[in-house]
Formats: structure tokens, C-alpha cells, sequence
């Protein structure tokens, strides 16, 4: 059986989620959900990042101890995937014992590679952010930081550094052997020339306690704790059981995809890379950075006050409606406009007018016409699908595995209006009138086949739909695998409708 190890990263647990989270987490587990509905083993990792002195001073505010608090957020971000049905199979947190232990053995480990050292240095530091840059980056930026904006200090002290510059040439051999290995490939051409045009300094892993105390403590010098990208980068392969279970870690990694908003793809594609090669182990097979929601023309982000909150947003649309607006309305690597007038036009449009209308009618007629049951005596598929029915089968999984999401269904939706114009074809009304009973049998098997078939190929993105479609058509959900996506592998149909799946949503 094949394996897949999908993973997010770790959110910083300073403030509640917003839609910027949702959209990782839903691309996530739309993956993870094709990759089950293939047969595949999968392994599923979130989280939350916990440490760090942003994160000691918002608990100080708000009167609560750091672990008090990050308890608190952590369980916000559990209740938000729950209710955005994300199907995670581990939780993890930078806190956890054996995730801070891990932390210390791979510190150990490196220093004594030696590609840990110490040494007096001189920086531009940004104190919110937690974060050192560089001369070069401070001269670019006009003096600010980098990440917020905000004026800098410059600070002299001891550290300890990761030596990513012995690693530097291997990276830019491996990128240039590996195209794929980060997508989509406008991001890994920005890695590979900021590698190629950059020399890397060594990165700054510890922190002294009398600035930052909140963290896990460094292995080699209790005076300082590690740097909270160094301590969360690590889960991904403590949570997969490294220096815990070496043969359940075999089992899972390396982790086929991690996803992350583009802003953090440099962490991820660079210093991470190179501590497992450090490590001496595999790489991950996909780095996958995705782009950001603008709403008019602003990124999210809660720096600037801009944040649109996923329980409400599920609370006004539901969960599928959200989730396909998001997967459907760019592709994965791209920006994207955030309104509420796009929104209400997909959910109108696709949803409520092709897909629901498509299912309401012809249960409608399935039950007005042969009470519910409609026998399979002729299941070969009508003409009028051939051609749109072929494209899906020929590049569902291959388009599903590069989480080209939005393009697989705007064929999936293709295939809907092809089933709504052939219903406007086919009158059926005008072939009961004539008592045309065993042509009318043959097409509404036809189109329950095809409805049928398109829960199985929407699952990933609208579990709920999908799994509502399947009880309508009378069919068990252990039956949503890729396998029964083939034409007339379904018997006789007893249906039954229930109220129309999406409801219009109210311009006005
Ligand atoms: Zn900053």
C-alpha cells in the first residue's frame, strides 16, 4: 500500500485563527482526502508553534501564565479545523515533551557534526518578530524589518549558529536536480536564484534567556533558549517518530507534501532542507507554497488589522460552500481576490444552480416518475457524456496530485451542466406524456449514474455534500473510493430526496 505524509505548518498561537490558516489546512486535507479515496496510507500532521517571547507577552496581557495560555489558543485552532471538517491524524505542539526533547538531541547531534558554534554577534534586531537580518536584507527593507515594518535595534551578543553556508553549493545541486521539488515553480525559481545570487550566513538558533525565557532550553548552554523556527521546523519529523520509533519513522517520512503560505516558503525550502541533510536524512519529496487572499487588495495578516473569521464565514455559508469557494475560485500557487460578491456568485452559480438543481431534479423525478427505484438494465453511458465523463477519468489523479484543485473541478463542474443541458434535451416530461416509461428509466438511471460518480470525484473538496449526495442516492459512504468511479458499477437505485443541498444565498 502506498503512504502519504501531508503536513501544514505549525501556527503561531499569538492571536486566534484567521482565513489565512483555514485555506492551508483546507488544501491540506483536501489531499489528504484524494489520497485515502485512492487506498493510500495516509498521515495527516497539524499543529501549533508555541514558544517564543511574542507569545510570553500576549499571555502576560491578557493575565494568563504562557502555558495557560497557549492551551487556550491551540484549542481555538483545534475547534476551527473540527468544524471545517479537516480530518487531521495528529496534533502537535512545540510544547509537547518529546517534541522539545527531540529538539535538544538533533542540537547535540549537529554540535557535534560540528555545524553548531558560537560567536559574538553584531545585528539588526526586531523584537516583535523575534527575528535577526541581515546587513544586505536590513539595506533592502530601507532599515525596517523585514516581516512588520517596524523600526529595529541593533543588538551585540554571544549566539549560537547553524552553519547553512557548508550546505550552500549541495542545496543549489539538489534544487537544480529536483525542479520539482518546490512548487509551483515560480517559487522555485526564486529560491534557486536567491541561493545562486546569496551567500548564506549562519543562522542565528539560540536566544539568551534574559531577553526571551519562553522556550525550549538549549542542550549545550542553560543561559539560552532555541529559536522558535529551529524548535517548529523539527516537529515534522518528531511528530513521525525520529530518534522515538525508528520504524514507524521509516514507515511515514520523508513527508510527501508540506504546504505554507508563501511568506514562510524560505524556511522551509531552505534552512529546513539543509538541516536534514545535516541530519543525514531524506528530504521531503514536494515544498508547496501557496499564495495569499487579498480583501481589496490587502494580504491578510494580523499585523495590519485584517482578519475575516473562518467560524463566521462557516456560520453565514457552511462549510462546503467555503471550502469549494477557496479550492475553486484560483489555483493553488496564485493570489486571490477574498469578496463576499464572489463568493455569493459561486455558491449561486455552481452550487445552488448546476449542482444542487442538478441532484434536486432528478430525485424529484426519480421519486414522482418510479417512486424512488430505478432499475440498471441499461447502463451504457449516453453519448452526450462521453467526452467530458473521458477528460475527468483521464486526469483526475493526475491533476488531484498536484493540488491543481480549482481545474479538476471545473471539469467535474463541466460534466454537471453536460447532465443539466441533456435533461433540457431529453424532456423527459413530454416522454411520460407519451408513456415512454423505459426510456425515461434509462435516463434518470443515467443521470443518478453520473451524479453518483461526481460524489465520489467532489469528496476531497465537499466531504459533507458528497457524503449527503450518497445517502440521497441510497448508497453507503464506505463506497466513496476511486475504484467505484467507473460507469454503471452501481446496481439498482432506491433514492430519496431531501431539501436542495445549497440554498441561494440573498444578493441584496
Ligand atoms: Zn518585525
Amino acid at each position: 500500500m502506498s503512504k502519504s505524509y501531508i503536513t501544514t505548518p505549525l501556527y503561531y498561537v499569538n492571536a486566534r485563527p484567521h482565513i489565512g490558516h483555514a485555506y492551508t489546512n483546507i488544501i491540506a486535507d483536501c489531499l489528504a482526502r484524494f489520497k485515502r479515496l485512492c487506498g493510500s496510507e495516509v498521515f495527516f500532521l497539524t499543529g501549533t508553534d508555541e514558544h517564543g517571547e511574542k507569545i510570553r507577552k500576549v499571555a502576560k496581557l491578557s493575565g494568563k501564565e504562557p502555558q495557560e495560555f497557549v492551551d487556550e489558543v491551540s484549542a481555538n485552532f483545534k475547534d476551527l479545523w473540527q468544524k471545517l471538517n479537516v480530518e487531521y491524524d495528529f496534533f502537535i505542539r512545540t510544547t509537547f515533551d518529546f517534541h522539545e526533547r527531540i529538539v535538544q538531541e538533533v542540537i547535540k547531534k549537529l554540535h557535534t557534526k560540528g555545524d553548531i558554534y558560537k560567536e559574538k554577534y553584531k545585528g539588526f534586531y526586531c523584537v516583535p518578530c523575534e527575528a535577526f537580518w541581515t546587513a544586505i536584507q536590513v539595506k533592502e527593507s530601507g532599515g525596517v524589518c523585514l516581516d512588520c515594518k517596524r523600526e529595529l535595534e541593533v543588538i551585540e551578543e554571544e549566539n549560537y549558529f547553524f552553519r547553512l553556508s557548508k550546505y550552500q553549493s549541495w542545496l543549489i545541486s539538489y534544487l537544480k536536480e529536483n525542479p520539482e521539488f518546490i512548487k509551483p515553480s515560480t517559487r522555485y525559481n526564486e529560491v534557486l536564484s536567491f541561493l545562486e545570487n546569496n551567500s548564506l550566513e549562519g543562522l542565528c538558533i539560540s536566544r539568551p534567556k534574559k531577553r526571551l525565557s519562553w522556550g525550549v532550553e538549549f542542550p549545550l548552554d542553560n543561559n539560552y533558549v532555541v529559536y522558535v523556527w529551529f524548535d517548529a521546523l523539527l516537529n515534522y519529523i518528531s511528530a513521525a517518530g525520529y530518534n522515538q520509533d525508528e520504524e514507524r519513522f521509516k514507515s511515514i517520512w520523508p513527508a510527501d507534501y508540506h504546504f505554507m503560505a508563501k511568506d514562510i516558503l524560505r524556511h522551509h525550502a531552505i534552512f529546513w532542507p539543509i538541516m536534514l541533510k545535516a541530519l543525514e536524512i531524506d528530504l521531503p519529496v514536494t515544498i508547496f507554497a501557496h499564495g495569499w487572499w487579498n480583501f481589496e487588495g490587502e494580504k491578510i495578516s494580523k499585523s495590519r488589522g485584517n482578519i475575516v473569521n473562518p467560524l463566521e464565514l462557516i456560520k453565514d455559508i457552511g462549510v462546503d460552500s467555503l471550502r469549494y469557494f477557496l479550492l475553486r475560485e484560483i489555483p493553488v500557487g496564485g493570489d486571490g481576490s477574498f469578496s463576499w460578491k464572489a463568493i455569493v456568485n459561486r455558491i449561486n452559480s455552481d452550487l445552488a444552480n448546476d449542482l444542487g438543481n442538478l441532484v434536486f431534479r432528478t430525485l424529484n423525478m426519480a421519486e414522482k416518475y418510479f417512486s424512488g427505484r430505478i432499475s440498471s438494465s441499461s447502463p451504457a453511458v449516453p453519448r452526450e457524456f462521453r467526452e467530458v465523463l473521458s477528460e475527468i477519468e483521464g486526469s483526475y489523479k493526475g491533476l488531484m496530485d498536484k493540488a491543481e484543485f480549482n481545474t479538476v473541478l471545473e471539469k467535474i463542474f463541466k460534466f454537471i451542466n453536460v447532465m443539466n443541458k441533456y435533461i433540457e434535451e431529453t424532456k423527459p416530461w413530454a416522454l411520460w406524456k407519451a408513456g415512454e416509461k423505459e426510456k425515461i428509466n434509462i435516463f434518470l438511471y443515467s443521470l443518478l449514474e453520473g451524479i453518483r460518480i461526481v460524489s465520489i470525484y467532489i469528496w476531497p473538496v465537499m466531504p459533507f455534500t458528497a457524503e449527503s449526495i450518497n445517502g440521497q442516492l441510497g448508497i453507503k459512504s464506505r463506497e466513496l473510493r476511486i475504484e467505484n468511479a467507473g460507469w454503471g458499477l452501481h446496481g439498482d437505485f432506491k433514492v430519496k430526496k431531501e431539501k436542495p443541498l445549497f440554498p441561494r444565498i440573498d444578493v441584496s
